[in-house]
């Protein structure tokens, strides 16, 4: 036995089969969101009748919703193991995160991403005054490193950033993190860790691995929607301007006679974090980071690792399931895992999980059209959509495949019950 579960709410929610019958939700959609931790309903059931602007009001309420606020950017600091120098911003998600990290780039930065990121790592950097480079699929995690420095010694001089990811959204596999940080400062590079599918998995020590700047959503991480953040080096982002320009952004403003606006931008997260700033959702990720620590990464892990192994070997035996990945069988992963199943459109074999058996996973490309389309050894393949499941027409071969995805709240009966249903 794999151990019990932490306590997650959904789990007694109950959907409408085709039959006529009912059955309790199995939600093996993590990769695209976490159902919420027990723990993080109570913390944020707490807080909600005390909550209060932050940083402005100078009542009693006011302050103790500036302190957890604050309280929450240590908690998340703590969580990533950043360097004191570092510093929190709190986003509205990764793809907030990596946008707003974009805009405060350096004119000219040439911007490096393999083609398999899920499109919120690879498509921000798409703007005036950057420089993408798009590195192509790795096959083996050695191969990744030796592109990014081939890439590296051939660009000319000036400011460079890789963005990479921690696990995939669409294998799960884990990258080379560390040895690509490695090889990018040995360029004199910059990296940014998209954390949104490691962190839920994997304890992640900014100063360990060595990246710049991590970024993650609270909603893949047990907490609710619409907080996420950026984590990391000060320098570029306070030399940049704001990411939203408004109340809280600027230390003063003044009208000069001349009809102009003299402003003097703070420095630190306030400059990027202008508008009343989510503190529920702060607190609820911090409140997520707390109850993750404190149940062990490690032991989440291994009891993570003995479902995924059960769902390996349950699907090597099911006929006409190929698992798909980039770097080999025995690469580790985190319970992410997406396969193709003979004879079936991905959209009709995920509905048919839900409809039959009260199974919620993801069928489509998954925001990362460039990786699914060279795991199925397509490069010809129609464009489709993001989200959109682009299933195949008669005759052609699948384009896209179905993703099961689980973590820490999840029970070991709802592998069982998709294994037995696959
Ligand atoms: N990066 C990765 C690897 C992801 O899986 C996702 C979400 N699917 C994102 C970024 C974007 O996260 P969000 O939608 O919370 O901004």
């Amino acid at each position: 036995s794999a151990g019990a579960p932490l306590p997650v709410l959904g789990l007694d929610v109950e959907v409408p089969l085709a039959d006529g019958g009912r059955a309790p939700y199995a939600a093996l959609d993590y990769a695209a969101s976490t159902p919420a931790l027990r723990r993080v309903w109570d913390d944020v059931a707490a807080y909600l009748p005390l909550y209060s602007s932050v940083h402005r009001g100078a009542g009693h309420l006011s302050r103790l919703s500036t302190d957890l606020y604050e309280q929450s950017r240590r908690t998340v600091a703590g969580f990533l193991d950043l360097p004191p120098d570092h510093r929190v911003v709190f986003t509205r998600g990764t793809t907030d995160s990596l946008n707003l990290l974009a805009a405060a780039l350096p004119e000219g930065t040439r911007v490096f991403s393999f083609a398999s990121e899920h499109h919120a790592s690879l498509l921000p950097w798409r703007r005036p005054g950057l420089r993408p480079v798009c590195l192509p699929v790795p096959r083996s995690p050695h191969e990744a490193v030796a592109l990014l420095e081939e890439a590296l010694a051939a660009a000319p001089a000036g400011p460079s950033l890789l963005c990479v990811t921690g696990a995939s959204n669409v294998t799960g596999e884990l990258w080379p993190v560390a040895d690509l940080a490695a090889a990018a400062r040995r360029h004199g590079a910059r990296v940014v860790l998209d954390a949104a599918q490691l962190a839920p998995h994997r304890r992640v020590s900014v100063r360990e691995l060595g990246v710049d700047w991590v970024a993650l959503s609270g909603h893949k991480l047990h907490a609710p929607f619409g907080a996420g953040v950026l984590a990391g080096r000060t320098d570029w982002l306070d030399a940049a301007a704001p990411y939203l320009a408004g109340g809280g952004a600027g230390r003063t403003v003044e009208h000069r006679e001349d009809g102009t606006l003299a402003v003097e931008w703070h420095r630190g997260p306030a400059r990027h974090e202008a508008g009343s700033p989510n503190v529920v959702g702060a607190h609820a990720l911090a409140s997520a980071c707390r109850a993750l620590t404190e149940a062990g990464r490690d032991a989440l892990a291994a009891r993570e690792e003995e479902l995924l192994a059960r769902l390996r070997s349950g699907l090597a035996e099911a006929p006409g399931v190929r698992v798909l990945g980039l770097f080999g069988e025995r690469h580790p992963r985190v319970g992410v895992l997406s396969f193709t199943v003979d004879g079936w459109e991905s959209a009709r074999f995920a509905e048919a999980l839900s409809d039959g058996y009260g199974i919620g996973v993801r069928a489509g490309l998954f925001c990362a059209h460039p990786l699914v389309r060279a795991l199925l050894g397509g490069t010809a393949a129609r464009p489709a959509p993001c989200g959109a499941s682009g299933s195949p027409l008669p005759g052609e071969r699948s384009l896209d495949a179905v993703r099961v995805s689980f973590g820490a709240g999840t029970p070991e009966e709802h592998i069982e019950r998709f294994l037995s249903a696959v």
